[in-house]
């Protein structure tokens, strides 16, 4: 088989197997089969960029930056929909429609996905463009970002037509939703505040490299522009499916009002078990003639409308209020209710936010408040009813120190949440200092949980991460479930995290706003722990991409003479506190003929390393583009023109991880 063969079938395989894990979730491979197939056809399409599909499954993983969204023309107008909120209403509505056409209505109810709509083209069975809704005849390309949503077919299957569109909502599940937050919270982050506005935001990211990295869904619900003889809404529906296209399972056909509204209490009461975020049901004339018929109002379909849930309240009675620690020192106040039965669940507990929060409602002990279940997953209080407010009630007075470990609370200008400052002695810091230090893009340690490690902390085995690197067997043993084999692996996995590499130490130590990407740089730039812990704020600051926060955040870590010593003590149990001359210095062919060029700022190495890397893997770093350049390697602020040029030429644009992946 040619090179060329061999790509366009991987090329079909992976479209298949990403169609079968996402839309099927049937995968019949593992998820190893699976890379070791996408690295083939990477390499092969860094062989033969000539050959490489521009809907190819490697465009998955993103990289290209886009600085503005071009407007582009909806072929078809993209309409809203009207709102009911009342079973009188939905009967008006259907009551207009009967004056309108002859012969029964039948009706196909969906949910109504809560997200961000996005309207895609195909032609000729492959995706050529993703527009957001914008003012409905017109919206921004976010085609690159599009591509990188595992769910969203870039080439189709079946008797697709040449050329139509199809509407979708982008949504972000709950599962991956919590994923991202805890990760933001562990990296002392701020996390989302919900679903819905999480996936909206991440369609204009400049970086698709990190709209890949969000768990994205696009549900599909609507094809326009196809003559392709469907009579029904909810044939065209089934279409979709097998065009390869994820349609959720839950929409039904409805043969009068009555099944329709039995249809909307079913979900009403069942959407939260569902894996995303709904705010109401769709209900649509199944029969696309009767649909033509109906026609649209200047807004809106008439063939259509939607039935908004009512965010679920409820009233009960404020009892207390308790402060949580979070593992990064944050502290939330959590009102303590009189249970109260919400949206299927007996809610005890209410967010209240923070102190702000608490004095916009002036909330008090004893009040009667109103609270509610919405899109966030934890309940929320809403309101107070101040005809039942007790006569003696006392505004409420913030805690001025930690629950847990006494210390006076912090509240920095422009922040909303109180801290604790005291992270090397609070206890619920002491583990999340640990737990982050042990995860799996940290020091990675096999064996250990967070269970252990709560365990650990409370027998007084651990009070500071380098406390691990002293723990014996016998130490461990007599801990709660800990057999002798747990033990083993626990005192191993340890001992295997002394040869983690440096950039990742640096980001298990857990310095605020010291994420993956930021220790990286620093490791790059600095080198060595020495030289960072002795550098300037002016000096840090000077890093590419390190702003002021940062600076003071790391000046303020290794000021801290306790974490020197820690420091010092891992130092001496052989941990790598300086970058590994391996990737620097290892030399190889593999960029052979190949000629580069450079554009831009990167964030994990500098313009000059890049160039030495290309040169020292046998490549050839070109000053300009033209016919001849294979690569243009783009960083932030590439730009434009270069841009357009090198996709007038066809030339592959990546960014700086896909090249070291290459020469890795
Ligand atoms: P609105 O934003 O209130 O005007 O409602 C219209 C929007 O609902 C559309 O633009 C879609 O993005 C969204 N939507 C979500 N689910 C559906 C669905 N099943 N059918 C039609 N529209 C939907
Ligand atoms: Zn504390």
């Amino acid at each position: 088989m040619t090179d060329k063969e061999r790509i366009a079938q991987l090329t079909k395989e992976l479209n298949e197997h990403n169609y079968r894990y996402y839309v099927l979730d049937e995968p019949v491979i593992s998820d190893f089969e699976f890379d070791v197939l996408l690295k083939e056809l990477q390499s092969l399409e860094l062989k033969h960029p000539e050959f490489k599909d521009p809907n190819s499954p490697t465009s998955r993983v993103g990289g290209e930056i886009t600085k503005n969204f071009n407007t582009v023309q909806h072929l078809h107008r993209m309409y809203s929909l009207n709102n009911c909120y009342s079973s009188d209403e939905l009967m008006e509505w259907t009551d207009r429609l009967e004056k309108m056409v002859d012969g029964h209505i039948g009706f196909a109810c969906e949910l109504k996905y809560d997200g961000a709509s996005i309207n895609l083209t195909y032609r000729d069975g492959k995706l050529v463009s993703a527009v957001t809704r914008g003012d409905g005849f017109q919206g921004d390309d976010v085609t690159t970002n599009i591509k990188t949503i595992r769910s969203v077919p870039l080439i189709l299957k079946g008797d697709y037509p040449e050329l139509f569109e199809i509407r979708g909502e982008v949504v972000l599940p709950f599962e991956g939703f919590n994923k991202m937050n805890e990760e933001r919270i562990a990296q002392g982050e701020e996390p989302y505040r919900n679903p819905r506005n999480t996936a909206s935001g991440s369609l204009k990211l400049q970086d698709s490299g990190e709209v890949a990295k969000r768990p994205l869904e696009c549900l599909f619900y609507h094809i326009v522009g196809a003559e392709i003889g469907l009579k029904t809404h909810f044939e065209m529906l089934q279409k979709a499916r097998d065009w390869g296209f994820k349609v959720p399972p839950e929409p039904k056909i409805s043969k009068n009002i009555k099944e329709v509204m039995s249809y909307i209490s079913h979900w009403d009461k069942k959407r939260y078990d569902l894996p995303y975020e709904t705010d109401g049901v769709v209900v649509k004339v199944n029969d696309l003639h009767q649909q033509q018929e109906m026609g649209y109002t200047a807004k809106a379909p008439r063939w259509a409308i939607a039935y908004k849930f009512q965010a679920e309240q409820g009233s009960t009675i404020l009892r207390s209020v308790s402060y949580q620690v979070g593992r990064t020192g944050a502290v939330t106040p959590v009102a303590n209710l009189d249970p109260v039965s919400l949206a299927g669940t007996v809610v005890k507990r209410a967010s209240l936010h923070n102190a702000d929060q608490i004095e916009k409602l002036d909330v008090r002990i004893g009040d009667t408040v109103y609270v509610e279940k919405g899109g966030e997953i934890i309940p929320k209080i809403v309101g107070v009813d101040l005809e039942l407010r007790p006569k003696d009630s006392q505004r409420l007075e913030y805690i001025t120190h930690c629950p847990e470990c006494g210390t006076e609370l912090i509240r920095k200008e422009g922040e909303a949440q109180h801290y604790c400052p005291n992270s090397l002695h609070c206890r619920p810091q002491i583990v999340g200092r640990i737990e982050h230090f042990i995860s799996r893009k940290a020091m990675d340690i096999e064996g250990l949980g967070g269970e252990t490690v709560a365990l650990l902390v409370a027998n007084g085995l651990a009070s500071t991460y380098a406390d691990l690197y002293d723990l014996k067997k016998e130490d461990v043993l007599p801990l709660e479930r800990m057999a002798e084999k747990s033990a083993d692996n626990l005192i191993n996995g340890i001992e295997k995290s002394k040869g983690v590499p440096f950039e990742r130490v640096l980001f298990a130590l857990g310095i605020r706003y010291v994420g993956e990407t930021v220790a990286k740089k620093l490791a790059r730039h600095f080198k060595n722990i020495d030289s960072l812990m002795a550098a300037t704020q002016e000096e840090l600051e000077g890093v590419e991409e390190i702003g002021v926060k940062i600076a003071e955040s790391v000046k303020e870590f290794f000021g801290n003479l306790e974490n020197v010593d820690i420091i010092e003590r891992l130092k001496d149990k052989g941990l790598n506190f300086s970058l590994s001359e391996e990737i620097l210095s290892n030399r190889t062919d593999k960029l052979n003929g190949n000629i580069f060029v450079v554009s831009g700022v990167f964030e994990s190495v500098s313009r000059d390393e890049l160039k030495r890397l290309i040169e020292e893997n046998g490549g050839k770093v070109g000053s300009s583009i033209s016919s001849k350049t294979n690569y243009v390697v783009a960083g932030d602020k590439m730009g434009p023109s270069k841009r357009i040029k090198a996709e007038s030429l066809g030339i592959p644009i990546i960014d700086e991880y896909s090249f070291i992946s290459m020469i890795q």
